[in-house]
């Protein structure tokens, strides 16, 4: 079995930026290889501006090559949630975001004939318990009246139309949820930020920050050398570390985990995931899986809270090839081939954020959606530098500190996790 991710295993990064030079001086500095960062490279280079895209391991090393592979419709907070916090056209504008972050993948897809197993198969939600499945009939309602969302409910009785278990009481489905292969994507986009003029520099950690007075100018000392930028986007996402406070105080690392089976037999994939949907369920200990393109199952969770290590990736392992078992029987005989995890970058509203402090401009917290949102914020991000700070929806959303938290997860992991898991037990 291998402890790494199955979407870096079966593809080719674009090219080897480990002692590519760092310039002196650029109109953009990218700090983090991931969707976030390799979106704004791309998009700034193709905007004309001369980009340095700074990444302290490899491309595409962070949640961008760790993750489920599910571009997924809505927020990662529900709908009607949305509504009573921020009324509802505030709401239904968050919630559109999510789909033209879709589109832009699709675009780029189609325009540049990426070969990255993109698949617009749907989403679709599975609800845990009876009031979940409820829950999910108003919220259809409401999206179908006050977005068009073209949603479809499954209930129980024909729930082995969509997936071979009889566990859930439902379903929400979203047609225009897709997958894709997050490995060869974020490669491929590397590959497109490069033709269009930027420059990678792997193993080139952002050690230390010196604005330059009251501008958005700043120098960047990395492990391989210092660069000056006219503008600086972070892309750090889970990852943000201490030469960018600010921003990692508001952000809790929690590791998210993944096992992938052997390929799977035709008909065993039929029975599992009729349709090929991406999936996830209603718990706030989320169980989410999908088939690869190969034909094996990836089922990833939450397991526990927890970050990511070596270790703690095997016990989070254990716990959801149980849970596997326990879903889709099916696969009790199943080798187990890949074991890993990653981590996702949670705020205290679980909202994304995104805006400018002190001259450095960071989009952050996608809070586990950030397959599609990432890749649209370096997009939005560009547009913000060049001039258009509307682009930028999530711009007066307020991105509280979490009280008493100064970049060290463990204590509020243990605290989120009993309240999750009590939530869990009591919705
Ligand atoms: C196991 C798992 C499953 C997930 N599943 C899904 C899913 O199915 N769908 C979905 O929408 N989202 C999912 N997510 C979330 C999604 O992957 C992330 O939201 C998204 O990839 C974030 O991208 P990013 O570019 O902002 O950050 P990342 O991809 O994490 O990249 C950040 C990069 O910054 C670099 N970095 C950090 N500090 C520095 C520094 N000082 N100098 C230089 N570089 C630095 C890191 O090395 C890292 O490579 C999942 C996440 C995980 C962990």
């Amino acid at each position: 079995m291998k402890m790494h991710s199955y979407w870096l295993d079966t593809s080719t990064p674009s090219g080897d930026y480990s002692s590519t030079p760092i310039p002196k001086e650029v109109d953009v500095a990218v700090v983090g290889g991931g969707f976030t960062g390799l979106s704004t490279a791309y998009h700034a280079a193709k905007a004309g501006k001369s980009v340095a895209l700074l990444e302290a391991n490899t491309v595409n090393w962070g949640a961008s090559g760790r993750n489920g592979g599910m571009a997924t419709t809505g927020l990662a907070i529900g709908f009607r949630s949305a509504m009573k916090r921020y009324g509802e056209q505030r709401a239904i504008g968050y919630f559109n975001e999510y789909n033209k972050a879709i589109d832009l993948i699709e675009n780029l897809v189609e325009d540049h004939d990426l070969d990255v197993d993109y698949e617009r198969s749907g989403k679709m939600t599975l609800a845990w318990k009876a009031s979940h499945f409820e829950g999910m009939q108003r919220t259809a309602e409401d999206l179908k009246r006050l977005v068009g969302q073209p949603v479809e409910l499954v209930d129980r009785a024909n729930i082995r139309t969509e997936i071979g278990s009889d566990v859930y009481h439902g379903a929400l489905v979203d047609p225009l949820g897709a997958g894709m292969h997050v490995g060869k994507f974020g490669h491929a986009l590397a590959g497109l930020a490069v033709d269009a003029g930027a420059t990678i520099h792997e193993r080139a950690e952002v050690v230390d920050v010196e604005r330059i007075g009251d501008t958005t100018i700043h120098d960047l000392k990395t492990t391989r050398g210092t660069v000056r930028a006219g503008n600086v986007v972070l892309g750090t996402s889970g990852y943000t570390g201490k030469p960018f406070g600010w921003q990692q105080r508001r952000i809790i690392p929690v590791g998210s985990f993944i096992v992938v089976t052997e390929p799977l037999p035709q008909a065993v994939v039929d029975e599992l995931l009729p349709n090929r949907r991406m999936a996830s369920d209603s718990k706030n200990f989320i169980y989410y899986f999908r088939i690869t393109p190969d034909n094996r199952l990836l089922f990833g969770g939450r397991a526990r809270f927890a970050l990511s290590d070596p270790s703690q990736d095997r016990k989070s392992g254990e716990i959801l090839q149980k849970a596997m078992h326990h879903i889709f029987p099916q696969t009790r005989d199943a080798r187990i081939d890949y074991m890993w995890g990653g981590l996702v970058d949670i705020s205290m509203d679980q909202m994304v954020h995104a805006g400018e402090h002190k001259g450095i401009h960071y989009s952050l917290n996608y809070s586990g959606h950030g397959v599609q949102m990432a890749n649209y914020m370096g997009k939005v991000m560009v547009d913000v530098i060049s001039g258009n700070p509307e682009a930028n929806i999530w711009r007066d959303l307020k991105n509280p500190w979490i009280p008493g938290y100064f970049g060290e997860p463990w204590l509020h992991l243990r605290a989120g996790g009993a309240y999750y898991g009590l939530q869990d037990k009591f919705s």
